[in-house]
């Protein structure tokens, strides 16, 4: 005997319906018991009938919805496998929802009766298409004893047996089909077995019948590794043991009712999850034959839920408390999801599905009465919309570790833990967490422990010359980045106007025009919601502007859970105390804030510096060439050129900004310098930083860019001179940025060719660090620091370091 189930989701519509015929057709081996849940949807369809009448209002349009669709059913059926036999009685529905109405109440006993009719429905369809004399109908009523209430019943298995043994005896069959979801009291009036139930139907006839499989058919391929509707790369699971199906559908997983288990653990029947529209594939295997040596199997999670705190001096030391509770609960039907205990026992914690919520309350409330009144118990607390995460696997219980990469994934998720379980076998783990957080905590957690794919997601703001070469750079990497097994995706770009996000990732090639129709610009609040609504989970904003207004937000972007990589200096050369506090932000959100482009564009300057002062070096003293253009200049002016003639020749080959003043002010290189002495421990201002502009200020204001460049030969006389009085040293000049004794200043220095900065020009930067371990020669960093090309490959380095934890 085999025991076949198909799910709502297999019986949607006619098509479906031949689909199950053909399935179960076309399956060799001796006789099957078909168990059969209602079309899909139809049972939430009846619960809102039993609804509106129950409030008095008029279910009409539901009813004749309900009415036409199971009769579309009938007529295709009819039409091509002749009479329906065991056609449910329609009448006795509406007149039970008529007196419903009329009485404004319904009973349980009356409500099972509406909620299961699909499931007759179901049976009476395919008993004909399975061709009426090779299929027995087999009463659900009249095989499935159960006790405990008419909606959430529990069945007795041994009594179940011997009905269904007779029931069978009475018409055997090839095909036996029975309605899932459906029992009967010992009164002999119809129950049902809670949502979802049918899947238990067909467990406790499969360990009544010794079947040699109980299959479940479904919609999906079988057991996934998480919940497939929300995580997309979630994976099928090929095997599992009873324990671990247990708990993974106690804990959400809804492809399986949390009571299926027991009944075939008990006989030992394997279960085997399958897909009716994909039949060919293998299954989900569910037994405990095999031994898998996977750590952990899934992850499921189970939202809804209310945390109920129960505390107080009465409850200290004191036997029995816990059962009090406990059994307070259990009299009045609530079923506890989960129960944590304070060490002290000052206080028992535990959660319910939030539509219990209230009859716990009252439960405890009764029983707590007197308690109350004399102080000895505080009022309950209450946590609401809560969700529990849990990772499932009996191998769990063999390795260390797990426990706390499942936390940290947590902690990655932003997610705070509410409470923590763990199962004494130690075959789940389980956390509550905040509702709202639950799927960004599932799908952290899924790309920890199965994936391995970790996912990047940028937000990039400014698409100026590093901008734009950034994207280029994203778009070359991707098969670099596929065979390095990251994901990294661009989902938003952003200039000073306009803001273009796309859930789909922006289109490397035609990003430019779609971010020319945006009407509205950038703001923090668009770019969460964005990350709210696709579960983003290592959001990066990357700031290749140089406006002062975004550098302004880091940390609202920091707090907000977004990694800020900058290659904009405006934020680390604003106040000290803002440079702290990013720090510390990044710091508390555990994110990362990475500006190694500041200084040395492309160069592996901070995080040299950063690497060595964390390992207890000091900084003795610091000289560097931090400027592209002013190196390309003052290597120019060494060549003979004049000043004039050296500037001009740097903007015309793009070394210096729009306006050259701008390099010549000397103030890039002294936010550069600062942040240098900042990183190296100082706690200075910009304006602590003496500056010596290659051109007075006095001398460059006032003027348009022309106007400036065709006044410039004034200087060239003097220039000469500084640079011809140098070489008769053996000297050069170069524009240098030092730090000594804790002072910073930058100007021009003539160095002589013992000097690491003697050769630095072209463009290159270079970087002198003397310290406690670098001396007396200087730790020398050397190499171009300009240009867009490698100041967005630093910026593209900076954005792999946020995986890095
Ligand atoms: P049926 O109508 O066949 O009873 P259900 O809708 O009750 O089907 O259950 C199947 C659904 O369960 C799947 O479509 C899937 O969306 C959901 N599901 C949730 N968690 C899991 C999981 N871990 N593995 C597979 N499916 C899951
Ligand atoms: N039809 C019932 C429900 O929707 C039972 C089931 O499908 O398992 O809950
Ligand atoms: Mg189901």
């Amino acid at each position: 005997m085999r025991v076949l189930k198909f799910g709502g989701s297999s019986l949607a519509d006619f098509k479906c319906l031949r689909q199950v015929q053909n399935l179960i057709l076309s399956q060799s081996g001796d006789e099957a018991l078909i168990v059969l849940s209602a079309p899909g949807g139809m049972t939430d369809q009846l619960v809102e009938l039993a609804e509106l009448a129950e409030q008095g209002v008029s279910y009409e349009e539901q009813w004749q919805a309900l009415e036409s669709r199971v009769k579309d059913l009938h007529q295709q059926v009819e039409k091509l496998y002749g009479a329906i036999n065991h056609w449910p009685d329609f009448m006795a529905l509406a007149n039970k929802l008529a007196g419903v109405k009329l009485l404004q109440h319904c009973p349980a006993q009356i409500r099972a009766f509406i909620i299961s009719f699909g499931e007759r429905v179901s049976c009476a369809l395919m008993q004909t298409m399975l061709g009426g004399s090779q299929a027995s109908y087999l009463d659900a009523t009249r095989c499935i004893l159960t006790s405990g209430g008419y909606l959430d019943a529990e069945v007795d298995l041994k009594a179940s047996k011997s009905r269904f043994a007779s029931a069978m005896r009475e018409q055997p069959n090839k095909y036996y089909i029975m309605p899932g979801f459906t029992g009967c009291n010992q009164q002999g009036a119809l129950t049902t077995l809670g949502r979802n139930g049918s899947d238990y139907s067909a467990a406790v006839a499969a360990a009544c019948l010794q079947a040699q499989v109980c299959q479940i058919w479904t919609d999906v391929d079988g057991v996934f590794n998480a919940d497939p509707r929300f995580i997309s790369k979630a994976t099928k699971v090929d095997w599992l043991s009873y324990k671990e199906a247990m708990e993974l559908s106690y804990f959400g997983a809804k492809v399986l009712h949390p009571k299926t288990i027991l009944p075939c653990a008990k006989a030992g029947v394997p279960c085997e999850i399958k897909n009716t529209h994909n039949p060919d594939v293998p299954g989900s295997v569910i037994s405990n034959k095999r031994r898998g040596d996977e750590q952990v199997k899934a992850l499921s999670s189970l939202d809804e839920l209310a945390m109920l705190t129960v505390s107080g001096p009465g409850m200290k030391g004191k036997v029995g408390m816990a059962s009090r509770v406990f059994n307070a609960l259990a009299q009045d039907n609530v079923s506890i999801v989960l129960i944590t205990q304070s060490s002290c026992e000052f206080s028992i914690s535990f959660c319910v599905h939030e539509a219990d919520l209230n009859l716990a309350l009252s439960a405890l409330e009764s029983a707590f009465e007197l308690e109350s009144q004399a102080g000895l118990i505080e009022p309950v607390q209450v946590q609401r919309d809560l969700a529990i995460v849990t990772l499932v696997g009996d191998n769990m219980k063999a390795h260390k570790g797990l426990a706390a990469k499942f936390f940290a994934s947590l902690a990655q998720a932003q997610v705070n833990i509410v409470a923590i379980a763990q199962d004494s076998t130690e075959s789940a783990i389980s956390a509550v967490v905040d509702g709202s957080l639950c799927n960004d905590a599932v799908k952290v957690c899924h790309e920890n422990f199965f994936t391995h794919v970790p996912s990047i997601d940028v937000f990039l703001l400014g698409v100026g010359l590093v901008g734009q070469e950034l994207i280029k750079q994203l778009q070359k990497q991707q098969q670099w980045l596929q065979n390095r097994n990251i994901k990294l995706n661009l989902y938003g770009v952003a200039n000073s106007r306009q803001l273009y996000l796309n859930a789909d990732g922006v289109p490397f090639d035609t990003w430019h025009s779609e971010l020319e129709q945006q009407q509205a610009g950038f703001a923090l609040d668009k770019l969460e919601a964005f990350v709210k609504a696709n579960h983003l989970i290592n959001p990066v904003i990357v700031d290749c502007s140089s406006s002062q207004q975004l550098a302004e937000q880091y940390c609202d972007f920091l707090e907000a859970g977004f990694h800020v990589v900058a290659a904009n200096k405006k934020a680390n050369t604003g106040s000290y105390t803002y440079y702290q506090a990013l720090n510390n932000a990044a710091q508390r959100k555990q994110r990362k804030f990475l500006y190694e482009t500041n200084v040395g564009a492309g160069l592996p300057v901070l995080d040299n510096l950063q690497l060595l002062f964390g390992a207890g070096d000091e900084l003795l003293s610091f000289n560097g060439v931090l400027s592209g253009s002013l190196s390309y200049m003052f290597g120019a002016l060494e060549d003979g050129l004049s000043l004039s003639e050296a500037t001009a020749k740097a903007k015309v080959n793009g070394f210096t900004e729009p306006d050259p003043r701008d390099d010549l002010s000397g103030t890039d290189v002294a936010r550069k310098l600062l942040i240098i002495a900042r990183e190296s421990g100082l706690a200075l201002e910009l304006s602590d930083i003496e500056v010596e502009p290659v051109v007075s200020d006095a001398f460059a204001s006032g003027t348009s860019v022309d106007e400036f460049m065709a006044k410039l030969p004034e200087l060239d006389h003097d220039f000469a001179q500084r640079v011809q009085a140098a070489a008769e040293q053996g000297q050069v000049l170069r524009y240098v940025g030092s730090i000594n004794n804790g002072h910073c200043k930058v100007g021009i220095e003539a160095v002589d060719k013992a000097n690491a900065l003697y050769d630095i020009r072209d463009g290159e930067n270079a970087l002198a660090i003397l310290s406690q371990y670098y001396q007396p020669r200087p730790f020398v960093i050397r190499g171009y620091g300009a240009g867009a090309e490698v100041t967005s490959a630093g910026v593209f380095a900076d954005i792999l370091k946020t995986l890095s934890r």
